[in-house]
């Protein structure tokens, strides 16, 4: 399924619901259409899609449903979080801003806003997110229940400048919490993977609206490695997109700026469609793969830019691909990295696009990949029409073999025995979600997996 086929089925899901009067506020039910992820890797068949608009809807579709009842976003994830023959909830219909204090640079918003209209309505009150992810295209309780992050030795996930939240229990109890206020829930929900709940309000600590100025470098990516070593410190965001076989990287960094903005520039070439084609060519002709990413200098020119941070941030990911990402021990990042690379070469792997490198600080969420550990995030992509479990048997290992713990929103292959190894607060999670959710209704089978073995 191409992209545009994706965007129009969810379109069409949108318009069916909206038809129904899914948005109107009273309570819908209603045989839903197949639902898939960005990807098309997810897919299932949910006997019902609701769309509360309040959260006075939100009780009553709990105690109308049976069985398991799982809460989408954007539908952005590659893992099978969201899945379920039972029931899916979209908050799609509760966005905006609720609320601000610009003396603490706080403000709540519903939890199904886009980061890509809350961060603008940050700019417009005078704060701003102090980090975003490569795209804007998710809700903010779907980055922060999977921890969603950026790039920056000093910026930590999403979840780690969530303040307060409310949630709504599949009893359909509506409860607030913080640090002041439930904190051992607060701990656990900030990371939550929908397993505790439907978050309906989310207080972030925000910083004042700030401009960004992005350079982009096409170079080798051996000397892109070195390059971004020695800067890290430097920039408050880097990162590189290495192609292994071709030995090119493209190294991109972010610096706060008074500037002025510059012109959204018109592009020359569509970067999306020839990435599509070359992709598509490397499925076909593998043997092309190393000879292509020699080429991204062609396509991908050295550049700058200046505007606002909601306005840099993001990046038009119109290709869609399935991903694989592990957090990794900082200081073990750029081996870790090295070693991906040498295998890549040395399997020749039908991999076109490119891997990932980015630095991400530590934080204190129970089921952060980046608890207590700041972290290089490495992450690995295939393209959509090609079957990514080759490349990622084979690279899996050597993230293990790191003690990289994986991106929840990401494909891994570990199993409950790992999770607890690696994340020091996995059980005091169990015990929550069994305190707040003791029938499991919150869970599809991959959480159970987790969650119940
Ligand atoms: C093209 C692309 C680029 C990406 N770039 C990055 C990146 O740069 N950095 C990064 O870290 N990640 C990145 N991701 C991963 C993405 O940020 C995460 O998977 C994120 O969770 C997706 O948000 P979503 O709104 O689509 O949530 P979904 O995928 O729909 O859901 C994610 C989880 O949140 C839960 N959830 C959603 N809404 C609620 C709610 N209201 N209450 C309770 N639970 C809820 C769901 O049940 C699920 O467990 C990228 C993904 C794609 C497809």
């Amino acid at each position: 399924m191409s992209m545009s086929e994706t965007t129009s089925n969810r379109r069409h899901f949108i318009r069916k619901a909206a038809e129904l009067g899914f948005f109107a506020g009273t309570i819908q039910h209603a045989t839903a259409e197949p639902w898939s992820n960005w990807s098309g890797g997810q897919r299932t068949q949910a006997q019902s899609v609701f769309y509360p608009s309040s959260e006075a809807d939100i009780a009553p579709i709990i105690h109308r449903t049976q069985g398991t009842l799982r809460v989408v976003g954007g539908g952005h994830s590659f893992s099978p979080l969201v899945p379920t023959h039972g029931s899916i909830m979209s908050l799609e219909a509760m966005n905006g801003m609720l609320d601000h204090d610009p003396h603490n640079l706080q403000a709540t918003f519903w939890a199904g806003t886009r980061i890509a209209s809350a961060s603008p309505a940050l700019t417009a009150i005078g704060q701003g997110f102090y980090n975003e992810a490569d795209i804007n295209m998710q809700s903010l309780a779907g980055a922060i229940c999977t921890a969603t992050h950026g790039t920056g030795r000093q910026l930590s996930c999403l979840s780690s400048y969530v303040t307060h939240l409310r949630l709504i229990t599949a009893q359909g109890d509506v409860i607030d919490c913080s640090t002041e206020h439930d904190n051992e829930l607060f701990q656990a929900a900030r990371v939550s993977l929908g397993a505790l709940g439907i978050i309906t309000r989310i207080t972030t600590r925000n910083r004042p609206a700030y401009k960004l100025k992005e350079t982009v470098k096409v170079m080798n990516l051996d000397a892109a490695m070195s390059w971004v070593d020695s800067h890290k410190d430097r920039y408050a965001h880097i990162e590189f997109m290495g192609f292994p076989l071709g030995n090119r990287a493209i190294v991109k960094t972010l610096e706060e700026t008074q500037e002025a903005d510059t012109p959204v520039p018109t592009p020359t070439i569509d970067e999306n469609k020839l990435l599509d084609l070359a992709a598509n060519t490397v499925r076909h002709f593998p043997w092309t793969n190393t000879g292509l990413q020699k080429l991204i200098g062609f396509f991908v020119s050295d550049s700058t830019r200046v505007g606002p941070s909601w306005a840099i941030y993001p990046s038009v990911r119109a290709v869609p691909f399935n991903e694989m990402e592990y957090e990794l021990p900082a200081e073990q990042g750029l081996d870790a990295c090295q070693e991906i690379i040498a295998t890549m070469r040395r399997e020749r792997l039908d991999v076109f696009f490119p891997l990932e490198f980015r630095y991400v600080a530590a934080d204190d969420c129970w089921l952060s990949p980046f608890y207590r550990r700041p972290s290089v995030a490495i992450s690995v992509h295939q393209y959509y029409r090609q079957d990514y479990h080759p490349a990622f048997r084979v690279l899996e290992p050597i993230f293990w073999k790191y003690q990289g713990r994986p991106h929840w929103g990401k494909l891994n292959t570990l199993g409950s025995r790992q999770f607890h190894e690696l994340y020091p607060h996995f059980s005091d999670f169990i015990r929550v979600q069994r305190r707040i959710d003791p029938q499991g209704r919150m869970l599809n089978s991959y959480l159970r997996h987790l969650f119940q073995a």
